[in-house]
């Protein structure tokens, strides 16, 4: 049995890395930026006006005031859109909306407030400097400066400013491709059948495969295998060609109708480790061939979810271009914790908002098959067998829903 920390190393030196994707902005968003954008055009375009007021030129209104009015004549307008086909002149004003763009001849903008129009006349009570008002080409940036930089979450803010230079796709790190074989000859589907006296509820695949979504996988297949030798490989083998990460639950302990170790290895997948020193999810085994990762989570489900959260939910996220890493929030235990077994433990917490701290409560029902251990869970730490965190000590919780760590 290896820990922990070595399982994870293992698993980082075997990241394949996956060629990089090029989409269309609109199917950028949430996804990590795998190249660095320069702006193709300067922003702004063009000098346009910061203000509705009237474009005119500086020297013609120099040193007016309100009790010293200078008359402009009206020759035109530039609106949002329209832009002003003629030349301002000597004497000249146009009109001008925010955002329009600044006519030729035109230097400075005088906002509404300052001036009276009247009968084609623009009086002009207050210019204080040339220029004013005007948002001028490239003042935001020029063309060829940095926008963004490769690693970049896409959200919201950077899709606009893609859109507003005209980059219509980008490269992106891939959403790793995601094959779920869930074994168990047990097992009834979760809904549309009625199950017998001794069959099994299926709830690891719908939960992992939502996780899968959640950690920005793609689900490429989801099936059910019996505990079949012959079937579990053959299922392994199908679903090699189409993912980049197998992600089998159950069949990986030592009973004698667990098969996907064996499924695995005849399918010319090499084992990386087997076994963990940790509680749950002993049984973890890993696996790896050219591009490709196979995880064989234990069937217990709450093995399974925390064994996704430890181990696989970090890969999903590097091979989609982010850190290997988990998102993890500082509390302080809420009541003395222990660890009374010989393995280290991943105990579930809950978390409670106290004075500003998170305190991090242990959850009642630890059990392996207790999925409620997981639904009043909030994360989970990692404890060390006969050690102890004190009531009111500094600890880290592993959080299942990554927003947690961002909340003030
Ligand atoms: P296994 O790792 O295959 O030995 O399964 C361990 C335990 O988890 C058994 O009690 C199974 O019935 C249960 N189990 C396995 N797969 C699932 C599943 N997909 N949904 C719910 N329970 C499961
Ligand atoms: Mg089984």
């Amino acid at each position: 049995m290896i820990s922990i920390e070595e399982a994870l190393k293992i698993i980082e030196t075997h990241l394949p890395t996956l060629p990089h994707e090029t989409v269309e902005l609109s199917e950028a968003a949430g996804r990590i930026l795998a190249e660095t954008i320069a702006a193709p055009e300067p922003a702004p375009r063009y000098d346009n006006s910061a203000m509705d007021g009237y474009a005119l030129r500086y020297e013609d209104v120099a040193g007016c005031a309100k009790e010293q009015p200078i008359s402009l004549r009206l020759v035109g307008e530039s609106r949002a859109g329209v832009p002003f086909a003629g030349r301002v002149g000597v004497g000249e004003a146009v009109r001008i909306s925010t955002g329009a763009m600044v006519p030729s001849g035109a230097d400075t903008v005088v906002r509404l407030e300052d001036a009276e129009e009247k009968d084609g006349v623009v009086r002009i009570l207050a210019c204080h400097r040339q220029g004013q008002d005007i948002r001028f080409r490239g003042e935001e940036f020029a063309a060829g400066d940095p926008l963004l930089a490769k690693g970049t979450f896409l959200g919201p803010a950077q899709l606009a400013l893609c859109a507003a230079v005209g980059i219509e796709r980008l490269t992106v790190y891939p959403r790793p491709r995601i094959a779920l074989l869930v074994t168990g000859t047990e097992l009834a589907p979760a809904a549309g059948t009625p199950v017998a006296a001794h069959q099994i509820r299926d709830s690891n695949t719908i939960m992992l495969a939502a996780a899968v979504r959640e950690a920005g996988g793609r689900l490429v297949l989801a099936r059910h295998i019996d505990d079949d030798p012959e079937a579990t490989a053959a299922a392994i083998g199908a679903a090699a060609e189409q993912a980049d990460i197998l992600l089998c639950s159950g069949g990986v302990s030592v009973g004698r109708h667990d098969h996907v170790k064996e499924a695995a290895l005849v399918n010319g997948f090499r084992q990386g480790f087997w076994r963990i020193r940790q509680k749950p999810g002993k049984p973890l085994f890993f696996a790896y061939q050219d591009h490709r990762l196979l995880f064989g989570l234990p069937g217990n489900p709450v093995s399974a979810f925390i064994c996704f959260f430890h181990y696989v939910r970090p890969t999903v996220t590097a091979l989609a271009g982010r850190a290997f890493g988990h998102p993890v929030v500082k509390a302080v235990a809420g009541t003395e914790i222990s660890c009374r077994g010989r393995r280290p433990t991943l105990l579930r917490v809950s978390l409670d908002k106290g004075e500003g701290a998170w305190r991090a409560f242990p959850v009642t029902r630890q059990g392996s098959h207790m999925l409620t251990s997981l639904t009043t869970a909030q994360g989970y730490a990692l404890v060390q067998p006969g050690t102890g965190i004190a009531a009111g000590e500094q600890m880290k919780v592993v959080v299942f829903n990554q927003t947690l760590c961002c909340e003030g």
